[in-house]
């Protein structure tokens, strides 16, 4: 690509002007508005939908405007929410259980009973996911987004760096 510079300037030599991003990418979901819940993360597949505008048409009699596009942006990103917290679902103020990630991280290193009961409480939350669990809220925002969902008896709550922003 190099054969229209100047003699003795390389490639290395110069900044591209075309191939970089050109755009804030507008990022939609693929295929569906909800995430893939596995692994103890709740993980959003995206897309960005950017085309370039390169004419636009009116048509007076419909009073309709018509775009013609040029180049399309193909990127696609995965993000990930990291399980936060669990909390058992009770009647009373106070819950008999609500354990943070760092709870879990805790009990995982101490090797305790009650981690190998959570974990397999969250895996049968995400294989419920989503028609068979009561799905509280999905919010994908990247900064403040939550996924919350009910399973069992069970509240999961999902979040962008397992909740330590
Ligand atoms: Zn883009």
């Amino acid at each position: 690509m190099s054969r229209n510079l100047p003699p003795g300037v390389t490639p290395a030599d110069i900044d591209r002007h075309f191939g970089g991003p050109t755009h804030e990418h507008e990022w939609e979901p693929v295929e569906r508005d909800y995430p893939i819940l596995e692994d103890m993360a709740a993980i959003f597949h995206e897309r960005c939908v950017w085309a370039e505008v390169v004419n636009t048409y009116t048509d007076r009699q419909r009073d309709e405007v018509y775009y013609e596009y040029g180049r399309e942006c193909d990127e696609t990103r995965w993000r990930r929410f990291d399980l936060a917290y669990v909390t058992e679902l009770t009647r009373d103020e106070y819950p008999e259980l609500r354990l943070d990630r760092d709870d879990i991280d805790r009990l995982e290193e101490q090797g305790a009973e009650l981690f190998d009961t959570v974990v397999e409480a969250v895996i049968e939350a995400e294989q419920a996911f989503p028609n068979e669990t009561e799905v509280a809220e999905i919010d994908p925002k990247p900064e403040q987004g939550q996924v919350v969902i009910h399973h069992n008896g069970y509240e999961f709550g999902y979040e962008p760096n397992g909740g330590d922003a």
